[in-house]
């Protein structure tokens, strides 16, 4: 089984549902509310276990009860929570409105995810058995550079979401293997809006990029390679939270078996076709036999 390790953030989702956004000063009525587990890091660590990965979380969550559920859920999915730490206060929550035609608004308190600014010995210990590691930019970044270099120090490949996007330091991507942004990540980043062009300009930081592109499907660029863009599926998109921490999920565990990138592509790509299909973040992964499926 390929292992993955996680470093990254869990966070509580408070969703309401409501007909339009408030303005500022007005209240307005919603339909309905939910508690949903979500932050970045644990999405990708959920896609990536589902996919069929073994797979550890390093991370924090708070001493509150919203804690005590983050762990469960990821223990539920089958994930390592040994190295996720509690610590004293409030979990990482994520404050969401969403209207009636699918628009949001979304406040992040980090929480917990705050305290997450270097890595134990033992987070390193197990970065080293891995074959992968996930990251994202929703804990502090010294900790993410941290967990980059520690990868880059033991030979493990590192990935790199950089969402929400802000300014990579050189540190971070002289230790990042693949970095995979969105296609508006990839403009804040380069100032580019041509996807080729962009992918152009993240090449002379990291050896591989992949440029996901929604309904048009993803473009990989690697250094002394011709780009290539891997369609995906047309489906009915439902919903299309979380489709990207899907598809890197997936990715991960297809390059941890050794599989060629266009296959590797191809399959990440059905996996996030098959998420954007139902509603939610985690809940709309789909399991290793339905990718397979496909
Ligand atoms: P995004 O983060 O929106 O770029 O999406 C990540 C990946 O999810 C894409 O590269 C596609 O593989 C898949 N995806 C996203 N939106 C759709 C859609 N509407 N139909 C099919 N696949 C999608």
């Amino acid at each position: 089984m390929t292992r993955i390790a996680v470093l990254g953030s869990t966070n509580m989702d408070l969703v309401a549902y409501v007909h339009r956004a408030p303005r500022r000063g007005e209240t307005v009525t919603g339909r309905e509310f939910r508690t949903v587990p979500g932050g970045k890091g644990a999405n990708q660590a959920v896609a990536a276990a589902r996919a069929g990965g073994k797979v550890s979380m390093i991370g924090a969550v708070g001493s509150d009860d919203f804690g005590a559920r983050l762990r469960a859920a990821l223990a539920d999915a089958g994930i390592d929570t040994a190295l996720l730490r509690t610590t004293d206060g409030r979990s990482g929550t994520a404050h969401i409105v969403v209207d009636d035609e699918g628009g949001n608004a979304i406040v992040v308190v980090p929480g917990a995810n705050a305290a997450v600014t270097s890595l134990t010995p033992e987070d390193e210990a197990l970065i080293a058995t891995a074959d992968s590691l996930l990251l994202q930019l929703e804990l502090p970044l010294s900790a993410v550079i941290a967990g980059a270099e520690a990868a880059h120090r033991h030979g493990v490949r590192t990935i790199l979401t950089p969402a929400p996007a802000q300014c990579l330091p050189p540190e971070l991507l002289a230790s990042t293997d693949l970095l995979i942004p969105n296609e508006h990540e990839a403009v804040e980043l380069t100032g580019v809006a041509d996807p080729h062009a962009a992918a152009a300009e993240l090449l002379r930081s990291v050896p591989e990029v992949v440029i996901t592109l929604g309904s048009a499907g993803c473009l990989y660029a690697a250094r002394g390679a011709q780009p290539v863009t891997v369609p995906t599926r047309r489906v009915r998109a439902v919903d299309t939270t979380a489709a990207g921490d899907t598809f890197t999920g997936a990715l991960a565990v297809a390059l941890g078996e050794g599989r060629p990138v266009a296959d590797a592509l191809a399959w990440a790509s059905s996996a996030a076709a098959l998420s954007v299909q139902r509603p939610g973040a985690s809940s709309s992964m789909p399991y290793r036999p339905e990718i397979d499926a496909l």
